[in-house]
């Protein structure tokens, strides 16, 4: 069971990992052995490791150990009781994860190396109801039987596991006609993930986004020239490669990101449109990326997954393609919704989001505005401001199938 998981965890991001890996060769113990009974688990190593640390995670409820100087591998894990499956994966070049799925919440109570250091015991309990993030709990193997932290390390961060199953696709809305272009509209953040929030906490982005994704759904679905679908209408969480997953999947012709930013300069203000590029425009936009791409992660534990599609290193024709067009939309964006928008000088900049990395739906990630500045924050959480924003990017969305039909 362990082997056949194992295997589904490993994407190719982990395969380049694992040849990465034989250029600094380290000394590490490898898993060999995981025992599950109820309320305990048993890691077994076939050298020394550095340490280990563990902490829960629900929704769904996970227990995860991180294996400092470790190597995935051996066998064992069965599901037993509360555990219902287990994975391993190579967190980074020096640490092994080991994800064990439960069928409820539950909390790690106490934990213990063995004396020879080559085995990490977990005590588990199972709680009812309302779920205390633990936070980490660290362990130590005894210093004489502790492998030494490597010299130098690289860290090639290989993302765990993959997408949860296949989330339920959103309605098409609009005229029932299936040659007119269809948009995606992504409300950016959702659920636990509140993204940007106001100096004074009163505006949360994920609201933000909501409003002016269904403002620009009604304004389009007003002038019935295109169709339309929201990955979310709820408050809920999506990963980012549901997100454009769900473009993909309904074969959409163009996808809109919808973001609100914030920054510590307080007078940063305007909105920005976004594409993709591996090579970010400035660093501004990389610390973008940077925050917009933690969406995926959360407690350490990225819930994303590495699809050999899109993966970074894999930028193919057809992207190439597809991001000329995206370019040309928000170049379309930028001068159709100026009369109703305002934007920041240089507003078309590039940075590596994974939201935007459908190799095949040409997308945009379109920052409104930022809630650390007061006008903006004022114009973003109302009605007014919302339906200009909105207005603004529903003419370039037509302005730009109507180009593409003058072309064909
Ligand atoms: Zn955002």
């Amino acid at each position: 069971m362990a082997g056949a998981l194992h295997k589904a965890a490993m994407p190719f991001a982990a395969i380049l990992a694992s040849s990465l890996l034989t250029l600094n060769p380290v000394n590490a113990g490898s898993v060999s052995r995981i025992d599950t009974s109820d309320g305990q688990i048993t890691v077994s190593f076939d050298g020394l490791v550095e340490s280990a640390s563990a902490f829960s995670l629900i929704g769904p409820d996970r227990i995860a150990i991180d294996i400092k100087g470790g190597k995935t591998g051996g066998r064992g894990g069965s599901a037993t009781g509360m555990i219902k499956s287990v994975r391993q994966g190579q967190y980074d070049q020096n640490t092994a994860r080991i994800v064990f799925d439960l069928a409820g919440p539950a909390v790690i109570t106490d934990g213990a190396f063995s004396a020879d250091g080559k085995s990490l015991r977990l005590r588990l309990q199972t709680v009812g109801g309302a779920v205390i993030n633990s936070g980490r709990k660290s362990f130590l193997p005894p210093a004489q039987f502790r492998a030494e932290p490597p010299k130098n390390t690289y860290s090639v961060k290989v993302p765990l596991g993959k997408p949860r199953d296949e989330v339920e696709l959103p309605k098409v809305q609009g005229p029932d006609d299936d040659s007119r272009p269809l948009v995606v509209i992504d409300a950016g953040h959702g659920g636990h993930d509140p993204g940007a929030i106001s100096p004074h906490g009163s505006q949360r982005e994920k609201n933000i986004t909501l409003a002016i994704s269904r403002a620009v759904r009604d304004q389009l679905l007003a002038s019935g020239r295109v169709r339309v679908a929201m990955t979310r209408d709820t408050d809920k969480y999506l990963v980012l490669e549901e997100r454009y997953g769900i473009a993909r999947r309904l074969d959409a012709d163009l996808f809109i990101s919808i973001h609100a930013d914030s920054a510590g300069n307080q007078s940063a203000a305007g909105a920005t449109v976004y594409t993709l590029s591996e090579v970010a425009s400035d660093r501004e936009a990389a610390k973008l990326a940077a925050r917009e791409n933690r969406s995926n992660i959360i407690n350490g534990v990225n819930l994303g997954g590495a699809n050999r599609d899109v993966s970074s290193i894999l930028i193919d024709l057809t992207q190439r393609e597809t991001m000329n067009v995206s370019a040309d939309f928000a170049k379309l964006l930028i001068r159709e919704g100026q009369r109703m928008i305002k934007f920041r000088t240089n507003p078309h900049r590039f940075a590596s989001l994974v939201v935007l990395k459908a190799p095949d739906t040409p997308s945009v990630l379109f920052e409104s505005g930022y809630l650390t500045n007061k006008e903006d924050v004022e114009l973003l959480s109302s009605r007014v401001g919302q339906s200009k924003v909105a207005i603004g990017i529903a003419n370039a969305i037509e302005a730009h199938f109507a180009r593409k039909l003058a072309q064909r």
